[in-house]
């Protein structure tokens, strides 16, 4: 079994061959695909493919960084008002992106707050996006009255090994896809002071396809060619990979049987 801790099944890039797409990721082991939610326009998208595949296809729900603007208290309120009438796998993706856009620094700081609480409310683990903001959104979580109750995954992680090791003591997963596999991607050297076990496989398809896709479209298919590179830096197989990544991602999203 393999699962994809994060991916955008509902994007339009896979409108015209979803079913193909799934039965792909299927015919290679993925037995679970978890969606990160973009904003209030994404969340019923979302919730038709989850309809579409149930019991594969799990939804997660929250405003994306990148798409806090000017709206983003009323983007809230209708995200929230998903929350007591449909099952959510978790929070996410929330965090702080700072690469693509500062304008609404602060709004993203009082999103991210305000999510958060809601996960601790709903006893839900985070799915965090966190670009140039790593230390940032550490902080952040950090300073919360309830920090020690959350839980959750840093996703396409792109961190320190100092950065990494705060995350795991603040019982964090690392989120790994495609970059791993990117040439001179100093990845490689952060994940070797990371145990296996604190990582949970991740496609963020469309996005980040790994070489020898790199810059195509990304499916949970692909992610193959990460647990390649994983047992490559774990000195291990790739069927150790999928059992203990996929063993944390079901603890970590309450899937255990
Ligand atoms: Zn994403």
């Amino acid at each position: 079994m393999i699962i994809d801790t994060h991916a955008h099944l509902y994007d339009t890039d896979f409108d015209s061959d979803r079913d193909l797409m799934i039965n792909r990721a299927k015919k290679v082991g993925v037995s679970h695909i978890f969606m990160a939610n973009i904003d209030a326009e994404s969340l019923p998208l979302m919730l038709d493919v989850q309809n579409k595949y149930p019991n594969y296809c799990y939804s997660m729900l929250g405003l994306h960084p990148c798409h806090v603007k000017d709206d983003y208290n009323s983007q809230l309120e209708i995200l929230y008002s998903y929350l007591n009438k449909h099952q959510f796998l978790a929070i996410g993706e929330i965090g702080l992106d700072f690469f693509h856009d500062i304008t609404y620094q602060k709004e993203q700081y009082q999103a991210l707050k305000i999510q958060a609480e809601w996960a601790f409310e709903q006893h839900l683990p985070i799915n965090i996006h966190s670009r140039k903001a790593n230390d940032e959104t550490i902080k952040t979580l950090q300073d919360l009255p309830f920090s020690k109750e959350l839980n959750g995954i840093f996703h396409c992680f792109s961190g320190t090994a100092q950065q990494a090791k705060t995350l795991l003591n603040m019982n964090f997963l690392i989120g790994i896809g495609g970059v791993v596999t990117f040439k001179n991607a100093g990845l490689v050297d952060v994940l070797k002071t990371v145990p296996l076990s604190q990582i949970v496989l991740e496609t963020d398809a469309p996005f980040l396809a790994p070489a020898p896709f790199r810059g195509k479209r990304n499916e949970s298919a692909y992610l193959t060619y990460v647990i390649e590179k994983l047992a490559d830096i774990y000195q291990t197989t790739p069927l150790e990979i999928k059992n203990i990544t996929t063993n944390t991602a079901l603890k970590s999203f309450n899937l255990l049987p």
